[in-house]
C-alpha cells in the first residue's frame, strides 16, 4: 500500500513503539498509585507532558491529557460557556466536526455564530471583529485545516477575542509540529495520532488562569479537571512523538517541501482547492473537471487516499469545507486529498500520482 492519507492519521514512529513497549508489558502499575511502581509511571507521564508542552512551544500554563482531540475540543467549548457570565460561541464554517457539531449542539440553548470563509478558505478578520462582542465567551478557530491545509490567522483572531474579553480556542491538531503555533490562544487542542503517535490520546493546553469547567467527573485526575486513569503507554507514546517533532522539525519540513514541489509539478493541470499561499504543504487537495473521484479511488487499488474529510468519511456527508469555499457539489465530487509526510518517499509519491493522473485522464 502507498499511504497518502496523513491528515486521517499518520504511521506510528518506530521510536514511539519502542518507548511504549514497557508500559504495555511489565510496567503496568496505576500511575495514580502511591507505591514505587505507580510513582514511576506518574513520573513517566510528567516527562511526556513536558515533551508535548515543548512541541507546542509553551513553557507556562498547564496541559491535561484527554482521550482524543475531539474530547479536548468538546471540553474547551462546553466548559467555557458561562465563563464571565457570557453565553455565546463564535467559530468558522470550515472547522472540524469536533468543533462544529459541538457548537451546533450548544446552539439549541445558547447563541452561536458560524462565520463564512472566502474562496481561499480564509476567514475575514473584519467579520470576526463584527461577530465578537460582550456576550462572547469563546472564539474557536483551527490552525491548519484537515481537508484543505489552509492556515487561519490564529494570532489575529486571538487578539480580537481578547479585546472583547473572550477566550480563544485553537484546534492545532493538523498544525502541531508542522507550522509554528502562534502566541495568543488560551487553549490549544492536539492529538497524538496525527504526529506519528498512538491513537486514543489527545491533550488540551490551557494558559495560566484558564480552566474550562470539567467535562468528565470522577477520581479527580489531571488536577481535578479531567477524571479517569491515565494510560502511561499512551502518554509516553505521545511524549516520544512530540520529542521527535522537535528533533526532526527541520528535516520533516524540508522533506514535505520537496514532496510538495514534485507533486504540484506532476499534477500541474489539476486545480488546487484552497489557498496556495496560506497553506501547509503536506496537504494537496486537488480537483479535475468532470472527474468521479469516488470511482477513481475505488479503482486505484493499493493506494490509500481520501476523498474529503477523513474524520467524517463513511458518514456520507458531503464536504462542508469545500462547500464553504463556494465549490459546488460536482466540483467537490471531483476532489481528492493527497496527504504526505515524514515516511513518504519521493518514489512512492511519484508512482501513486502517475497512476492517479493516468486513471483520471482515462475516465
Ligand atoms: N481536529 C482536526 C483538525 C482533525 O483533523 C481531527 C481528526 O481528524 C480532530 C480534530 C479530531 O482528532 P481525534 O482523532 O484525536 O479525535
Amino acid at each position: 500500500m502507498i499511504y497518502l492519507d496523513y491528515q486521517a492519521t499518520t504511521p506510528l514512529a518506530p521510536e514511539v513503539v519502542a518507548a511504549m513497549a514497557p508500559w504495555l508489558g511489565y510496567k503496568f502499575a496505576n500511575p495514580h498509585a502511591p507505591y514505587t511502581a505507580g510513582r514511576e509511571a506518574a513520573a513517566a507521564i510528567e516527562v511526556a507532558r513536558g515533551q508535548v508542552m515543548r512541541a507546542l512551544g509553551r513553557e507556562a500554563g498547564q496541559l491535561a491529557f484527554t482521550g482524543s482531540a475531539t474530547e479536548a475540543l468538546n471540553w474547551a467549548i462546553k466548559g467555557s460557556i458561562g465563563h464571565g457570565g457570557r453565553d455565546e460561541v463564535v467559530t468558522i464554517a470550515t472547522e472540524h466536526a469536533a468543533v462544529l457539531d459541538t457548537v451546533e449542539w450548544l446552539g439549541r440553548t445558547h447563541r452561536v455564530t458560524v462565520l463564512p470563509v472566502d474562496a481561499e478558505g480564509l476567514v475575514d478578520l473584519d467579520a470576526v471583529r463584527a461577530a465578537v462582542g460582550p456576550r462572547t465567551a469563546l472564539v474557536a478557530a483551527m490552525l491548519v485545516n484537515n481537508e484543505i491545509g489552509v492556515i487561519q490567522p490564529v494570532a489575529e483572531i486571538a487578539a480580537i477575542a481578547h479585546a472583547a474579553g473572550a477566550r480563544m480556542l485553537c484546534d492545532a491538531v493538523q498544525g502541531l509540529g508542522r507550522v509554528a503555533i502562534p502566541e495568543g490562544p488560551d487553549m490549544i487542542a492536539v492529538s497524538a495520532h496525527k504526529v506519528h503517535g498512538p491513537k486514543g490520546i489527545g491533550a488540551l493546553w490551557m494558559a495560566e488562569g484558564v480552566e474550562p469547567a470539567p467535562l468528565i467527573h470522577g477520581g479527580g485526575q489531571e488536577l481535578g479537571l479531567r477524571s479517569g486513569t491515565l494510560s502511561p503507554a499512551l502518554c509516553v507514546g505521545f511524549g516520544a512523538a512530540a520529542r521527535l517533532l522537535d528533533e526532526r522539525a527541520r528535516a520533516d519540513h524540508r522533506h514535505v517541501e520537496t514532496l510538495w514541489r514534485a507533486a504540484r509539478a506532476q499534477l500541474a493541470d489539476w486545480t488546487l482547492n484552497g489557498s496556495a499561499e496560506q497553506r501547509y504543504h503536506g496537504n494537496l487537495n486537488v480537483r479535475r473537471d468532470g472527474l468521479d473521484a469516488a470511482r477513481l479511488l475505488a479503482d486505484l487499488r493499493g493506494l490509500a487516499l481520501s476523498l474529503g474529510s477523513a474524520c467524517a468519511s463513511g458518514s456520507g456527508r458531503p464536504s462542508h469545507v469545500l462547500r464553504a469555499l463556494g465549490i459546488g457539489d460536482r466540483a467537490a465530487r471531483s476532489s481528492i486529498r493527497i496527504g504526505f509526510g515524514r515516511y513518504t518517499t519521493a518514489d512512492e509519491l511519484h508512482e501513486a500520482l502517475a497512476r492517479l493522473d493516468a486513471a483520471a485522464k482515462a475516465q
